[in-house]
């Protein structure tokens, strides 16, 4: 009888671990759960213009709208996809060959949201516009850096214009970072240098994406190299048309892009690109594109450095725990470096790295080692020397 007990006890012991273990499992495949729709770009051939559709299940967007000669081709494009409404339409800036066929778009569809620069343009073209928007009672939502929007379970942000006043109407253009799961996308208009900069400087992070369309048809004003280097792309499209009088694409952006091992897709050879993301995978006409690598290299960055108060505050970019060893910090000026000891950073988490007299939870030393009265930048190092993130102060 007692046996008979102990055997019953085990069993259910037994029975009460699978099925906790089992209801771990099943909310973790749920917690996965994606939507199964998936995202398409189209980089529209309207010649030497720009006009990209982007469609998730039955919300769409459009960034730009070609030439004006372009109107019926990027409507009937629409209508072709079976479109009647578009959730968003981003006239970038207002230079003919992008805004020059949104009077047609917005007259024929229906229309949720304008979002377009605090830039004017005194021609017929942007007039046109004007009317149109008008004309429907829309309002322009003024791109602001940091906002984001919602396509289906897709999302864009806002990268630019960081300024308000350009000598150049091309650094006015918006410029939207498109996330689809674990695949970004990231349009850039026509913005030059400048704005690059001014992206660099205030979200250098959110750069990297997997696709570049190549900012102003190729040109060099744009794609400068450390602006190419932080998004580091693996695919980049260029938007222009066989012979045209600027050049475009300049072979200096075609060499940077080749150096650095960028698979290039161009409207002009190749007419309409159209581009599909599950999330994980991007596919170019039903060839494998890109796939988001499962291990991601790991990402640490620099959030913080308070060179009074002696605190560099670092943070896991990324889900997975990343063991800093023989990782290395090196304040610049001074040419002073900690060396990590054997410390797991926590997925998405953050540590701070002190001296003089703070405790964090990684402690340099007692001496100061920031300098404060001048430039002192703060750069990491992976175990293998690589610089994975600076912080110029
Ligand atoms: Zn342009």
């Amino acid at each position: 009888m007692r046996n008979i007990k102990r055997i019953f006890v085990v069993i259910l012991a037994i029975y009460m671990i699978f099925s906790l273990a089992g209801c771990e499992y099943i909310m973790e495949s749920e917690s996965k759960a994606v939507t199964n729709e998936n995202l398409e770009v189209h980089f529209i051939d309207v010649g030497q213009a720009d006009s990209i559709l982007i469609k998730k299940g039955n919300e769409s967007m459009l960034i730009d709208a070609g030439n004006n000669a372009d109107g019926d081709l990027v409507v009937n494009y629409l209508q072709k996809q079976n479109i009647n409404k578009l959730k968003y339409v981003i006239g970038t800036h207002p230079h003919e060959d992008h805004i020059g066929g949104l009077d047609d778009v917005i007259d024929n569809f229906e229309i949720e949201k304008v979002i377009m620069p605090n830039a004017i343009a005194t021609t017929k073209t942007f007039e046109d516009v004007l009317d149109s928007i008008s004309k429907k009672s829309l309002s322009i939502t003024k791109p602001k850096v940091g906002n984001s929007y919602d396509l289906n379970g897709a999302e864009f942000i806002i990268l630019a214009p960081n300024g308000e006043n350009y000598s150049s109407l091309n650094d006015y253009s918006v410029v939207v970072k498109l996330i689809n799961g674990n695949n970004s996308f990231l349009f850039t208009g026509d913005a030059e240098e400048l704005s690059e900069k001014e992206i660099l400087t205030n979200n250098k992070r959110l750069l990297k994406s997997d696709v570049l369309k190549v900012g102003h048809h190729g040109s060099v004003t744009s794609t400068s190299q450390d602006f190419l280097d932080a998004v580091d792309p693996s695919a980049a499209v260029i938007s222009s048309e066989t012979g045209n009088s600027y050049g475009h694409p300049h072979k200096e952006i075609l060499e940077r892009l080749t150096k650095k091992g960028v698979d290039m897709y161009r409207t002009d050879s190749q007419g309409t690109i159209i581009m599909e993301s599950d999330g994980k995978t991007i596919n170019f006409n039903d060839k494998e594109l890109f796939t988001y690598d499962a291990s991601p290299k790991p990402q640490v960055i620099i959030s913080e450095l308070d060179k009074v108060g002696e605190i560099v505050t670092i943070k896991n970019d990324s889900s997975e725990d990343i063991n800093l060893e023989g990782w290395r910090l090196l304040s610049v000026t001074g040419n002073q470096e900690y060396i990590f000891p054997d410390y797991a950073l926590k997925g998405n988490a953050t540590a701070t790295i002190t001296s003089g007299e703070r405790q964090g939870d990684l402690i340099w030393g007692s001496e100061n080692i920031w300098n404060n009265s001048k430039s002192d930048p703060a750069v990491l190092y992976d175990k293998d020397g690589n610089e994975v993130f600076r912080f110029d102060d």
